[in-house]
């Protein structure tokens, strides 16, 4: 391996990032930009994606907006395929749109409705994400995938199957990929965050986290969104490239915790 290729920069490689208007994603859009990527800054019509991707324009960082749904299969594609012809190349894919899908397993009413709508956002969407950037990540000196799962796919909370499932399929999916892409160079990792403040916690009240945090995580927090997104980047970086196939919990010390 030439040392050229254990680079601890981002600069000039190009990241798409999926839910990247809020909280995780929006964080690992601004700590890519800042480190020199070219960034897409991809979620659901209606979110700030456009004022995020400005103001880093506006500090001199490279980003672009395109919305994205990633439940719709077509408009992956094209969004995937405008990016790399936007920015000359795709080398990282950060797999991090989410929602949250709790539903009692007796719910009859709704469970199955809330099963598909997390298996096909939380896990569907990274195998579709993934496949519609492999051509071009086969072109890139650092091909990287980066998933994110939860601590959920490695434990579980009650009522929280459908997403536990996705996650956790989210995990197979990362081994499986970096066993069968290794030969080619391309990394696949998963991370699993911990509680975080971002808009998917920001209607547990601030007590309830204090007390959550301090019973369950080794640090007696919540972690903030950069703090993952420092991970990300460290798994998409040049130098990360032997390093393929792990899941790695940011969760202040949660799942090391027993008492
Ligand atoms: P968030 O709600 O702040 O951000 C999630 C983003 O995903 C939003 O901007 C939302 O618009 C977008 N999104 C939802 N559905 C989408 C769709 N169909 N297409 C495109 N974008 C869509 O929440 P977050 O905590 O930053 O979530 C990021 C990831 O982290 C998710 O995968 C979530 O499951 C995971 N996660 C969060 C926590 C936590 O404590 N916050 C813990 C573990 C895992």
């Amino acid at each position: 391996m030439s040392e050229v290729q254990l680079i601890r920069s981002m600069k000039g490689l190009t990241v798409l990032v999926t839910g990247a208007g809020s909280g995780m994603g929006r964080a690992t859009a601004q700590v890519f930009a800042a480190e020199g990527a070219n960034v897409a800054v991809t979620d659901l019509p209606g979110t700030p994606i456009e004022d995020i991707a400005a103001e880093l324009r506006a500090r001199g960082l490279s980003a672009q907006a395109w919305p994205l749904d990633v439940s719709d299969a077509d408009a992956i594609k094209a969004v995937v395929n405008d990016v790399a012809v936007h920015f000359g190349s795709l080398d990282s894919v950060v797999n991090n749109a989410g929602i949250s899908a709790f539903c009692p397993i007796d719910d009859d009413d709704a469970y199955e409705g809330i099963w598909n709508r997390a298996v096909t956002i939380l896990l569907t969407a990274h195998q579709r994400i993934i496949r519609a950037a492999l051509p071009h990540l086969r072109k890139s000196a650092a091909p990287r995938i980066v998933n994110i799962a939860s601590t959920e796919a490695l434990g579980a909370t009650s009522r929280d199957s459908p997403y536990a499932a996705a996650k956790a399929g989210v995990t197979g999916l990362t081994r499986a990929l970096a066993v069968e892409l290794g030969r080619e160079g391309i990394t696949v990792n998963c991370i699993c965050p911990g509680p975080i403040r971002t808009g998917m916690t920001a209607n547990v009240p601030e007590g309830d986290k204090e007390t959550y945090a301090h019973r369950r995580t080794a640090l007696r927090r919540y972690g903030l969104p950069e703090e993952v997104a420092h991970m990300t980047l460290s798994l998409c970086l040049p130098a990360a490239s032997f390093l393929t196939g792990v899941t790695i919990p940011v969760d202040g010390g949660l799942m090391a915790r027993n008492a």
